[in-house]
Formats: structure tokens, C-alpha cells, sequence
């Protein structure tokens, strides 16, 4: 679809002039586009138009967005060595003053500041950025650990609810409407064996034993932005910023991660666990995280690891057994090849549990007096 960018940008309240208009970026679920500005020494802005259909509250969200970067900031301004203005999201208003723009399409268009001389990978490479990684989300929770996270909008409800991912799963295997569901019997078993364990971290939630806290829910890697000398400068992408628990930001975080191939391989043999990837990424985690999480956080947060892929490949084999309605495909098994590979993942973290809980235990000890052994 095209836009009259330039009708829109006349909306906010931007310095200087715009002199070109980029798509930008690999997002999935927004449309990007960075435009630079006629004068070099203004800053450049980022416009974004806001899918609506997978975020059907685009005032509450931007309330979120707006909650959360006014809160970081606020922290890092007393951070001596801190800038606010490149490690925060800086959102640019409309000229009616509020955070968004709605078109006369119903189109909700957004704009932050550009963060120039920054990068960001889809794939970590190295240890480094693994741990420059854990850093950026360590910091990212426990700068938004003091905030209520009541006061958050939720914008995609029960997005990490499994319970709920379940229910979804069974309605389509009740109803089997490609008639698939004979395809998917050793997968639904897969997934019936552990259904009882992966509601774990959710009733110790309900248990009182876990806090509901800020989190952001789209930990990948490529929803931060690093310098130009690899260090992490900003977390983005803040459209699921909700409340939820520690565990499912670290677990998203290591699903990609700590795989060795792509969330879709066919020849699931070539899916192998990066060890060395996910310690360091630990690494860098606990250098902020180990100040505030408690004992039990600690513990959930390999539990967070194995949920994260069975839930994902819940959604896949959903969609799948439904027609594929949500996920794009570019084969006909696509969405099945996509589960299959998340629970070959899984099978790959189970067997190597022991080891993966232990990395996080031993990297705990240096922060936190963990009371009970983990197990
Ligand atoms: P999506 O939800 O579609 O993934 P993002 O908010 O993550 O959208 O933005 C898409 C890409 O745009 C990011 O991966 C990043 O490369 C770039 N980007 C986002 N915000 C900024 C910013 N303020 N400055 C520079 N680049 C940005
Ligand atoms: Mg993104
Ligand atoms: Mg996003």
C-alpha cells in the first residue's frame, strides 16, 4: 500500500525539513521509514505506521510506549555517563500533541527520533553481541522494575498466556477444518505429554511466587539497537512492552539465540544448542537482572526457556492445523516444518537442562543468595 508520507510527516512537530523518505528496517509487523532531514546538523526521525490489526488499541499502546520511555529516561538522567535521548526512544508528537497520528484512513502513524551511527542484527554471531544482548534487556527490566506494572495497557492479551494457547489448539484440532489433524498426531502428543509443566511459571504467578512485572515480549535480537563498537545502545520496538513475568523475556531471548539454525529448518538434525551464546548472554543478563530478581525468579528462568519454543510451536501448529491464517508460508507445510523445528529445539533443551540451568545458577551466585539449590 502507498501513503502520502510527506502529507503525513506534516502532522508533527518536526525540526527542519524532510529530504528524503527511506523504507527502513527488517520489522515484520510495522512499516518503517526513515526520513533524514535537508539540514545535517538536525536530527533525522523515524515514521511508523502501526499495524492496527495486530494491535487493535493504538491510543492505549502509545499511552504504554510513552509511560515507559518517560520512566527510562527519568532513571538515566540520574545515571552519571548516561544519554537519555540514545539509549531511550525519543517519540516526536503530532502537532495536536498526542504521541500518535490518525489519518483520515484510520491509519495510526507514529515518529521517534532517528538514533543514528546504530545497528542492528537479526542473528547473533558472536559472544559478545550475546552478551551485549542480556545486557540490553537486563537493564531494560531493571530500570522498569520500580514502575507499576498495572498501569500498563495489555496490548495483546494473554500473549504469553499457554493456557489460553492451548485451549486455542484444541478448539482447531476439535474442529479440524483442512482436515490436517491426521497429519500432526506424534506432534500433539508431543505437546499433550508437557502441557501439565509448561503451566508452571503461570501458577506461581497465580501462587503469588512470581511478580507480574514490566517486560517487554519481543526480545529479539534485532529489537536492539547497538553503536557502531558493538555496544548495546537502546532497546525498541516497545508495541508488546506488558506486564508479565522475567521468564518469558529470557526465554524468547534464547530460543533464537541458543539455535543453531533457522526457526523453519526442514532437516531438524542441524538444529543444535550454541552453549557458548547462551552463557554469555546470561553473562550480560545478571549484570543488571542479579540486582533485583529474587530467588524463585532465578529459578523460573530456565523453566522460561523451554516454555518459550513449546509455545511457539503451539502457535505454528495452530496455525498450521487451521489453514494458515496467522504466519505467512511461503510451502504448504510450512507452518508444520516451523513447529517441528521448534520442538526438536525443545527436545535438544530438555536433554541439555541440567547443563543450561546450571550456567544460569553459577552466574546467580555472583549476585544473588540463592537459598535452595536449583532444581
Ligand atoms: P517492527 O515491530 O516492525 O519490528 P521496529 O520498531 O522494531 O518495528 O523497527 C524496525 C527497525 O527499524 C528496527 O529493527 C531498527 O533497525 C529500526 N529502528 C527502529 N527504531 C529506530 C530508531 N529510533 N532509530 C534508528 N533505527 C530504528
Ligand atoms: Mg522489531
Ligand atoms: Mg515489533
Amino acid at each position: 500500500m502507498s501513503y502520502n508520507i510527506s502529507e503525513i510527516v506534516s502532522n508533527f512537530c518536526i525540526e527542519g525539513n524532510v529530504a528524503a523518505i527511506i523504507p527502513y528496517g527488517a520489522g515484520h509487523i510495522n512499516d518503517t521509514f526513515h526520513l533524514k532531514n535537508t539540514n545535517p546538523g538536525l536530527p533525522g526521525y523515524l515514521l511508523q505506521r502501526i499495524n492496527h490489526h495486530v494491535f487493535e488499541n493504538v491510543p492505549a499502546l502509545m499511552k504504554n510506549v510513552q509511560l515507559v520511555t518517560d520512566h527510562l529516561k527519568g532513571k538515566l538522567t540520574g545515571i552519571p555517563g548516561s544519554s537519555p535521548d540514545k539509549e531511550v526512544l525519543t517519540i516526536v508528537s503530532a502537532k495536536d500533541k498526542q504521541c500518535f497520528f490518525c489519518d483520515e484512513t484510520g491509519n495510526y502513524w507514529r515518529m521517534y527520533c532517528f538514533l543514528k551511527d546504530t545497528k542492528s542484527y537479526d542473528m547473533v554471531l558472536t559472544e559478545q553481541q550475546a552478551y551485549e544482548g542480556g545486557k540490553a534487556f537486563g537493564k531494560f527490566q531493571l530500570l522498569l522494575s520500580d514502575l507499576d506494572s498495572g498501569l500498563l495497557y495489555e496490548t495483546i492479551p494473554g500473549f504469553h498466556n499457554i493456557t489460553m494457547r492451548l485451549d486455542r489448539l484444541n478448539k482447531a484440532v476439535l474442529a479440524d477444518p483442512k482436515n490436517r489433524i491426521k497429519d500432526v498426531l506424534t506432534e500433539l502428543s508431543f505437546i499433550i505429554e508437557r502441557a501439565d509443566q509448561m503451566a508452571t511459571i503461570m501458577n506461581l504467578g497465580k501462587e503469588g511466587k512470581l511478580p507480574l512485572r514490566i517486560i517487554h515480549n519481543d526480545t529479539k535480537f534485532n529489537n536492539i539497537l547497538l553503536d557502531m563498537n558493538d555496544h548495546e545502545q537502546c532497546v525498541i520496538d516497545l508495541d508488546t512492552v506488558m506486564p508479565g513475568y522475567v521468564a518469558y523475556d529470557f526465554g524468547d531471548a534464547i530460543r533464537t539465540i541458543i539455535n543453531t539454525a533457522p526457526e523453519d529448518e526442514k532437516d531438524v538434525t542441524k538444529i543444535e544448542l550454541n552453549i557458548p551464546l547462551f552463557k554469555a548472554y546470561v553473562a550480560g543478563y545478571f549484570e543488571y537482572a542479579g540486582s533485583f530478581l529474587s530467588d524463585t525468579e532465578v529459578k523460573s528462568l530456565s523453566m522460561g526457556v523451554l516454555l518459550i519454543p513449546y509455545m511457539q510451536g503451539v502457535r505454528f501448529l495452530t496455525d498450521y492445523i487451521e489453514g494458515d491464517i496467522y504466519y505467512k508460508i511461503h510451502s504448504t507445510e510450512h507452518n508444520l516444518q516451523r513447529a517441528r523445528a521448534q520442538f526438536e529445539l525443545l527436545s535438544k533443551l530438555e536433554k541439555n537442562y541440567d547443563v543450561l540451568d546450571q550456567i544460569v545458577h553459577n552466574t546467580a551466585k555472583k549476585y544473588i543468595q540463592i537459598t535452595t539449590e536449583i532444581k
